[in-house]
């Protein structure tokens, strides 16, 4: 009778409700889902057969949640908040019937339960949770910029307490199950093999078929309102940390902190009500859907290798080489190991090798202190990695990873040297953050297998890797390039070649907005504290320092020296030129912007006012916070325009998750739709004639604006990114 849910009933009157969504890999609530759990309820409330039900999943999880590949579309199609309130409205009145159907209702979690799983299992009389390494229990819609519709805020508030609910809601944590168990989330945990076997059991104990809330004298446990000081506690100092660890630029932690405090001094079906409400204003709003469809979808696709070609069999790196262990060859060599993969680590000589070598001691000696790695797991993973001086030993590597120096002939000279020794068939790869992948392959004999792989730093911590394609880059080496970062669980965006390529090009534009903003006479904290603001992780002079302003300023010299006439001063260069002659190079230099002393956090250079006067007039902060969101934006758009990305969705995955753009704006490009085409167009136009012509809003932007067109094809018109 239904497609999703096995429905069966025992001789004793138990129904046993087997959750199975087709053609998914985990169940999640579609509306087909919704249509057959009303069904199945009704079935239950009707059949005096039944005297009581377990709810379990034929998966190997029990639920995830919401399919937010269909939400993720609700603000494109102009949902409005009432609109949005009614999806989880249904949803609530549905778990509620579930509820209040009269049959003591069992959850047999038998794996993760997240989301609208849990809030289903909530909705449940009686929960056990498997007890396995890899099982969760959670409500992250805060991730995606929502909040649990269906009843989570209210039920969860109400069995463990608004203290303990609240930072688990608005932080969107997951617990494992003795966590769970400890904090009344489940009522018991048992191996995965006897989940459903326990519900039975308190099944058997007849019990009556009421949730807490639905008992006569029901009280939240931890009591509401504003006259407990323990609660006073919870949502005061939770505002207050929201707003320090949001600036207000996401609004669902507020929606969270609202719905749990209004809905639990109400009675729960209305509770549920209020809880609706603020869950449309989020699906209604551009936030949602900006997370949802840069760091939820899209970032999914990029992990599935989307931007792979299509027809050229799969590969795995067995045996890689790097080229310099240096700074990021060293943590190349880490990420690959722990990957599985057999590296040969290669600096001009064996000390310098095993230095770099040495990082991965050092991260695993630190793991191994934390708990999250035995003994035998680092000893393992030491032992793939080869330190040496010699290029015979590349010999069998089916990948070459170049991470030398940032200067072309030596560049030219190791990947001569490693072609010697190397395979036709391997790939080499160069770890430039500037030079021109077509350049750099010209010293290559086999340019076809010639590939840019873009590591962050550090390589360890940063999710992303930018893959460049050269001219004459095959589609085959590209192929290979994009399996790598796969084995690597890292996530790829794929550019075509340019100087800079797409994320060091960007971050380029904010380094020089804040350079160019001293030179105007605004204050130094002012443009830090706008940026953080703005949502960026640090300031624009922060990340010149963490680059170093003398590699900026050598980066700047070769593109001038390479582009001769055709070069045009940044508008930081000046400044940039200042700070060199100044003698303050960057933080590993000793100080740049910032002094860095030995006993106390940075602070910024006070010698910056001598040199770049503060005007006694300041811009307003919201100015200074939209000239770096712009600037970035202008300059995404740009690299669309000029076909160095080729896909929205990797400026806007690239700009997240490499770069620090802020993510509530769903990434650079994104964020002009957030803002709406014609309303950035006039903005740039604005900001053109008082900064100057890089504001200059570009020509496809001015016809997007004009043809009512976004980056993305609204939904309907055809295929998402
Ligand atoms: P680094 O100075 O820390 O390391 C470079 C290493 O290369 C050194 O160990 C050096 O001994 C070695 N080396 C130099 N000449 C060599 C040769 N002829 N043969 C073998 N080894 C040689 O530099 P890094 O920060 O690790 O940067 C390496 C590359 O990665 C550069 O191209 C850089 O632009 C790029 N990159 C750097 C970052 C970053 O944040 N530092 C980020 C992305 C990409």
């Amino acid at each position: 009778m239904s497609n999703t849910i096995r429905f069966e009933v025992d001789a004793g009157g138990i129904a046993t409700l087997t959750l199975d969504i087709p053609g998914k890999p985990v169940n999640v609530i579609t509306p087909e889902f919704q249509a057959d759990l009303a069904q199945a309820v009704e079935h239950i409330a009707a059949d005096t057969a039944i005297k009581g039900v377990v709810i379990t999943s034929a998966k190997r999880d029990f639920m995830a949640g919401a399919d937010l590949k269909h939400l993720v579309t609700a603000y494109d199609r102009g949902i409005s908040a009432a609109e949005a309130a009614d999806f989880s409205g249904a949803l609530n009145k549905l778990y509620r019937r579930l509820e209040t159907c009269g049959k003591p209702v069992a959850a047999a979690i038998n794996g993760l339960a997240l989301g609208g799983g849990l809030e289903l299992a909530l909705a449940c009389h009686y929960r056990v949770l498997a007890d396995a390494p890899k099982v969760v229990v959670g409500l992250p819609e805060v991730k995606v910029g929502l909040l649990p519709g269906a009843g989570g805020t209210q039920r969860l508030a109400r069995l463990i307490g608004i203290a303990s609910a609240l930072p688990l809601i608005v932080e969107g944590k997951h617990v494992k199950p003795a966590e769970a168990l400890k904090l009344g989330i489940v009522n018991e945990v048992a191996p995965p093999g006897e989940v459903v076997s326990r519900a039975r059991v308190w099944l058997a104990t007849d019990p009556e078929p009421l949730a807490p809330w639905d008992r006569k004298g029901f009280k939240v446990p931890g009591g509401v309102g504003m006259q407990n000081p323990g609660l006073v506690q919870a949502f005061l100092v939770g505002n207050s940390l929201v707003a320090k660890n949001t600036w207000h630029n996401f609004p669902a932690p507020n929606a969270i902190m609202s719905a749990v405090y209004e809905g639990c001094q109400l009675p729960f079906d209305r509770g549920l009500a209020v809880e609706s409400k603020y869950f449309g204003k989020l699906l209604a709003g551009p936030v949602a859907r900006n997370l949802m469809r840069t760091l939820f979808v899209n970032k999914g696709l990029a992990d599935a290798l989307a931007r792979r070609p299509a027809g050229i069999a799969k590969s795995q790196v067995g045996k890689l080489g790097i080229l310099g262990a240096g700074m990021m060859g060293a943590g190349i060599a880490y990420v690959s190991a722990q990957a599985g993969i057999e590296v040969v680590l290669l600096d001009t000589s064996r000390e310098a090798a095993e230095k770099g070598r040495g990082y991965s001691s050092k991260l695993l000696a630190k793991g191994i202190q934390r708990g999250k790695v035995t003994q035998d797991q680092a000893d393992a993973l030491l032992s793939r990695i080869k330190a040496t001086s010699d290029y015979a030993d590349l010999a069998g590597c089916e990948l070459v990873v170049e991470a030398v120096f940032e200067q072309r002939d030596i560049k030219a000279d190791v990947t001569a040297k490693a072609e010697a020794v190397i395979g036709k068939g391997t790939v080499l790869a160069s770890n430039t953050s500037t030079l021109p992948i077509t350049g750099l392959a010209q010293a290559s004999k086999r340019p076809a297998n010639f590939i840019g792989i873009h590591f962050f730093s550090p390589v360890d911590k940063m999710p992303l890797v930018e893959i460049i394609v050269g001219r004459r880059t095959s589609e085959a080496t590209l192929a290979r390039a994009l399996d790598y970062v796969g084995q690597l669980k890292k996530t790829p965006i794929v550019v075509n070649d340019s100087r800079g390529f797409y994320t060091s090009r960007v971050i380029g534009t904010i380094s020089n907005e804040g350079q160019a903003m001293l030179a105007e006479g605004i204050a130094p904290a002012l443009i830090e504290n706008a940026a953080k603001m703005a949502g960026f992780p640090v300031g624009p002079l922060a990340v010149s320092d963490e680059v170093t302003l003398e590699l900026q300023w050598k980066i700047t010299r070769q593109t001038e020296q390479d582009l001769g006439a055709r070069f045009i001063k940044p508008v930081g260069y000046d400044g940039l030129e200042k700070m060199i002659q100044l003698g303050r190079l960057g933080r590993r230099q000793g100080g740049g912007y910032y002094d860095y002393p030995a006993d106390g956090p940075k602070r910024l250079w006070p010698g910056l006012k001598d040199h770049w006067p503060v005007s006694a007039e300041q811009p307003p902060v919201e100015e200074v916070m939209k000239r770096f969101l712009f600037i970035e934006s202008l300059e995404s758009v740009r690299c669309f325009e000029e076909g160095v990305i080729a896909h929205p969705a990797d400026a806007d995955l690239g700009s997240i998750l490499g770069i620090g753009y802020p993510a509530w704006t769903g990434g650079a490009l994104s964020y002009i739709e957030t803002l709406g085409v014609p309303e950035f167009v006039a903005e740039c136009q604005r900001l053109a004639k008082r900064y100057g012509p890089r504001f200059k809003p570009t020509r496809s932007l001015k016809k997007m604006a004009a043809a009512g067109e976004g980056f993305y094809p609204l939904p309907g018109a055809g295929k998402s990114a």
